[in-house]
């Protein structure tokens, strides 16, 4: 399955907020089998929500969209996506009934809005927060909150799927351009994705499908570099 991830919000592009959301779910997504293709920061506007998700639903298997959600005039999300599918945003039962009776709001509590969807959407209840999500086709519109975000992804984890992903890493003081021969065998000698990845050590990751030939990868490569043991 490959989703494109469409993280919403002026602070982000700003540098005031780190997007810690992209990369929570990029790790989750990836270890559910799922392929990340695209990470997409957009400013709060309708017109670039609105082009950006049109163009990943016509390309991914499901688009997930976290931030600008709410009532307040800078929560452009909902009408971006709505526009993105060509509907509009309209007051949905399902969620005024949430929120006024699992929520515990009174309706005259909640702000203008607050129960307005993409029209045909399916609500996601906020457990944590106020603001709902909703599932548009196979776009999943997630809060910016990131505790709210987690809560609202794991109710609907179980969409996201494809075969399992094992990793193995292998640490080493050896300078990546050192490894060179090495990293060109073991990609050579076994069937599975090898990543190398610089910094004070270098970081080898070996990943894919079968278990067993990951681990095999692994051990060949840590006998063959110097891991300091
Ligand atoms: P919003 O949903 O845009 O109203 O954002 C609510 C809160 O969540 C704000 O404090 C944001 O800075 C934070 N937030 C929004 N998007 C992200 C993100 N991608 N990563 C981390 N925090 C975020
Ligand atoms: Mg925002």
């Amino acid at each position: 399955m490959n989703v494109a991830i469409v993280t919403v919000g002026d602070e982000l592009l700003a540098g005031r907020t780190t997007d810690t959301n992209a990369t929570w779910l990029a790790e989750r997504l990836t270890a559910r089998g799922c392929t990340v293709d695209r990470i997409t920061t957009l400013p709060d506007r309708i017109d670039a929500i609105a082009r950006v998700v049109n163009e990943y639903h016509a390309e991914y298997d499901a688009v997930i969209v976290t931030g600008g959600l709410g009532p307040t005039p800078d929560d452009m999300t909902m009408a971006g996506v709505a526009a993105a599918v060509g509907r509009e945003t309209t007051h949905h039962e399902a969620a005024h009934e949430w929120l006024t009776e699992q929520g515990g709001y009174a309706a005259d509590e909640l702000a203008a809005g607050t129960a307005d969807l993409p029209e045909g959407a399916r609500m996601l209840p906020n457990e944590v927060g106020v603001a709902p999500g909703a599932v548009v086709d196979s776009i999943y519109v997630l809060p910016g909150v990131p505790a709210e975000m987690k809560a609202m992804f794991e109710s609907v984890d179980e969409e996201f799927s494809g075969a399992e992903i094992h990793t193995e890493t292998v640490v080493t003081d050896e300078p990546e351009s050192a490894l060179v021969d090495r990293l060109e065998a073991v990609r050579d000698e076994f069937d599975v994705s090898v990543g190398s990845y610089p910094g004070e050590s270098v970081r080898v990751t070996f990943s894919g499908t079968d278990r067993a030939a990951v681990d095999r990868a692994a051990e060949w490569f840590a006998d063959r570099v110097d891991t300091g043991e």
